[in-house]
């Protein structure tokens, strides 16, 4: 299917107000056609405010990497999706594998993230992807198909164009070494189905982006396999040169 392409830079808990200032400076002089090709950069929380306003006059877009699934109240050290709109950010990242495994985030939690976010307008990445054991013992698809049907449990189908599915083989990330092509090619193809089966009636589904180790020397052939719509990009979008490039390659993909 031929759909917009889209580059999320995940920058997790790295850099600093320095080295964000000079990758932005860098990132803005890119010329990119932002009808081929969308960029999205989520950095650490307490950088989120400064990020928007030094994008705000491009084609930029900014995420989360984090919200709450409540609008407000006790929930000491979170965020909820009414200030991430209130400060003009449009994207939130839900269900990274490191909060899955280091917050103890649940489907269940993730589940009503998705559901609050796309409710109030907030653009969703929702990650999700097999373990390296659970590839090994043949379980894949069903961690795949059980971690997507839980994450949009009763999501209503008009929000499905806000949403990308990002699909993240947990052991491959952090890696520097990208999963096979053939895997890659076959997880996105499984999920794209699965897609079409949860709502056979939606001319919208989510865009699905592959993520795991993907660099400037990879992201040529990933890019171009069928339904892989974009990429996520951890350890390479620190570095603005190589992120560029990822920009470039996928702008200029087949398709
Ligand atoms: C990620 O954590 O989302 C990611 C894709 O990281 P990396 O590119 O470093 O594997």
């Amino acid at each position: 299917m031929n759909r917009k392409k889209i580059v999320f830079a995940n920058w997790k808990m790295n850099l600093d107000r320095v080295r964000i200032s000079k990758f932005l400076e860098e990132l803005l002089n890119l010329k990119f056609n932002s009808d081929k090709v969308d960029i999205v950069i989520a950095p650490p929380l307490v950088y989120l405010s400064d990020t928007l306003n030094k994008v705000s006059l491009s084609e930029v877009s900014v995420a989360a990497q984090n919200t709450f699934y409540e609008h407000n109240g006790p929930y000491t050290g979170e965020v909820s999706v009414d200030m991430l709109k209130d400060i003009g950010c449009t994207w939130v990242m839900i269900g990274h594998s490191e909060r899955r495994q280091h917050l103890l985030e649940t489907n269940e939690m993730i589940n009503k993230k998705v559901l609050l976010a796309t409710q109030n307008g907030l653009k969703v990445i929702c990650c999700l992807g097999e373990t390296y054991e659970e590839r090994r013992q043949g379980k894949t698809f069903s961690k795949i198909l059980d971690q997507l049907k839980r994450a949009l449990r009763e999501v209503d189908e008009k929000h499905l164009s806000n949403i990308v599915i990002g699909y993240e083989p947990i052991w491959v990330i952090g890696s520097g070494k990208a999963a096979e092509l053939k895997d890659i090619k076959e997880a996105h193809g499984f999920i794209s189905e699965e897609l079409k089966n949860m709502y056979p009636k939606s001319k919208q589904l989510p865009r699905i982006v592959y993520g795991g180790s993907v660099d400037s020397n990879n992201i040529g052939e990933i890019i171009n396999l069928n339904n892989v719509d974009g990429v996520l990009v951890g350890s390479a979008s620190l570095d603005c040169e190589k992120f560029c490039d990822i920009v470039i390659k996928t702008e200029y993909s087949n398709d």
